[in-house]
């Protein structure tokens, strides 16, 4: 099932989202779902809030990264088979060099802009089996991890943009929030 992508502008977009119990909902169906709505959306991370849900989830797939890298660039092998499920997360660790890429969102779509995290992150999680993981990422990986983790904290990638980009930005913020937008995907206005 594909599932409306919520838009800029919406309060579930903002609110810290809560822990999952085990077997209070149907983690492997919602899972395929938002791998489903992340696709057709042509996403390589995608958090429960984006699809309306206040919960601690967020689903990733960064290896079309690397199969639509053009000749002569780089793979990025933290890609590789990256293609997971994380629950409850909880970041351990970031460490490293401030590092800037450029990200976009899927509830922001025709905004991308260059955000300096760190290098290297630990992460604690659940996977569909509800089997605990701890885990460490450097590269893309870790970035788009990043990204996922401030959803479910309610936090987007322009929060972390300079004050000046945040002005520049600010008009096409509103305009989205509006519906006023250009998405190949289907999305949820806040109304
Ligand atoms: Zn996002």
């Amino acid at each position: 099932m594909i599932y409306p992508i919520v838009a800029y502008g919406d309060p579930v977009l903002r609110k810290e989202a809560k822990d999952i119990k085990q077997g209070e909902i149907d983690v492997k169906k919602l899972s395929e779902d938002m791998f489903e709505t992340m696709y057709s959306a042509s996403g390589v991370g995608l958090a429960a809030p984006q699809i309306g849900l206040n919960i601690r989830m967020f689903v990733v797939d960064g290896t079309p990264i690397n199969q639509n890298a053009e000749e002569g660039e780089e793979i990025d092998h933290s890609l590789t088979g990256f293609k997971k499920v994380f629950i409850n997360a909880e970041i351990l660790e970031e460490s490293g060099e401030e590092w800037a890429y450029e990200e976009g969102c899927l509830s922001i779509p025709g905004i991308r802009a260059d955000v300096y995290r760190p290098e290297t992150v630990k992460i604690k999680y659940l996977d569909t089996d509800w089997v605990e993981h701890t885990e460490e990422y450097s590269g893309i990986a870790a970035r788009i991890i990043q990204h996922e983790y401030d959803h479910i904290d309610g936090i987007l990638f322009t929060d972390h943009l300079t004050p000046l980009k945040k002005q520049m930005l600010k008009k096409k913020l509103n305009n989205i929030q509006k519906g006023i937008v250009d998405a190949e995907y289907k999305m949820k206005f806040y109304k």
